[in-house]
């Protein structure tokens, strides 16, 4: 690669007073990464926000196909899900955010960098009322129609249930109705699709939610963008988890307080012109927020401030 000043030079551009350098598409290494992302759907949205809470700019319109970030080397494919697994394994793609759903579905063999941790649901039995669940064992014979007859197939055989899944593209909930299946194996997330078809959840057969994955043979340039990015995602998705905490407390009760707040190193403790008392800074986790809160008030905390964070590092 011929580089000036750490950059890569474009086919074609001119440069060292007028001399002219021509590279072909083979010499050129890309260095930029590209990512497929969910063009529209339950994905689209928080995948796209996650990147941008990674400081990471670009323009998407739901009718273009492709985008590019401004101060960042990263290239936008907005496709189906479906296709996502294929298009990273193709290398049409070099990492893609899809469903762990839909990546274990695919069979396509890539490296999961990350789990997201939205888009949560899981793939559940669904029966009809007065069909008598007892476990998986109830449905040796039956007819199962779903979307993931891989996913199905594996539970089935790994728990000795011989069951013929029924392939449907959509629309899986109707399939009991309609006569071409006994129960169904679909994405639930509250239920509620399912009642309204006369069926009950009767048992969650496997979990997901956003993951990112990636190519397992991406040139060394593109592996250190694809840090950067992790780098970036990881302190974003820290911070969501946590809340800082601003109080002030009597200095006596210091130990008592930093053994509440837990999890850190050590809050940041600065003297008060009040004698005897500290202004007492942490990050609490969010899912112990309320425990922290209510305990360090009992311990005469004073002037509680609490905000979000952004972004951390551990
Ligand atoms: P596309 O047009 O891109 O093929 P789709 O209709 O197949 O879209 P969506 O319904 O947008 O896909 O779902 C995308 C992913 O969102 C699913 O593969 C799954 O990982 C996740 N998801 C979260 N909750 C649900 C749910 N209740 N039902 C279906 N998928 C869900
Ligand atoms: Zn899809």
């Amino acid at each position: 690669m011929i580089a000036m000043m750490g950059f890569p030079i474009e086919e074609g551009l001119p440069f060292g007073g007028g001399l002219f350098i021509c590279l072909s598409k083979e010499e050129r290494v890309d260095t930029r990464l590209s990512i497929a992302v969910q063009k529209n759907g339950r994905l689209s949205e928080k995948s796209l926000e996650l990147i941008k809470s990674c400081g990471i700019d670009f323009y998407a319109d739901s009718r273009v196909l492709k985008a590019s970030a401004s101060g960042f080397p990263l290239d936008f494919l907005f496709v189906r899900d479906d296709d996502i697994p294929q298009y990273v394994a193709d290398g049409v793609a070099d990492i893609g955010i899809v469903g762990r759903n839909e990546y274990d579905e695919s069979g396509a063999e890539l490296s999961v960098v990350r789990d997201l941790k939205f888009a949560s649901c899981r793939l559940s039995i669904a029966v009809p009322k007065g069909f008598q669940y007892t476990g998986l064992g109830s449905l040796e014979g039956k007819r199962i129609a779903t979307s993931y007859p891989r996913i199905l197939s594996r539970v089935l055989k790994e728990n000795g249930v011989n069951a013929e899944p029924v392939v449907v593209s959509g629309s899986v909930e109707i399939t009991v109705d309609i006569g071409i299946a006994d129960a169904i194996a679909d994405l639930v997330s509250t239920g509620t699709t399912l009642k309204m078809n006369g069926l009950e959840e009767a048992e969650c057969i496997y979990r997901s939610s956003a993951i990112m994955v990636a190519s397992p043979d991406m040139a060394d340039e593109k592996k250190a963008v694809l840090s950067r990015l992790l780098e970036r995602i990881d302190a974003v998705m820290l911070a969501r988890h946590k809340k800082y905490i601003l109080f002030n407390l009597p200095s006596d009760k210091l130990e008592e307080a930093a053994r509440i707040i837990g999890g850190m190193k050590s809050p940041t403790v600065t003297p008060l012109m009040d004698e005897g008392w500290v202004s007492v800074q942490s990050a609490v986790d969010e899912d112990r927020f309320w425990a922290v809160f209510e305990e360090l008030k009992a311990l005469g905390a004073e002037g509680i401030l609490v905000m979000n964070i952004e972004k951390m590092t551990e």
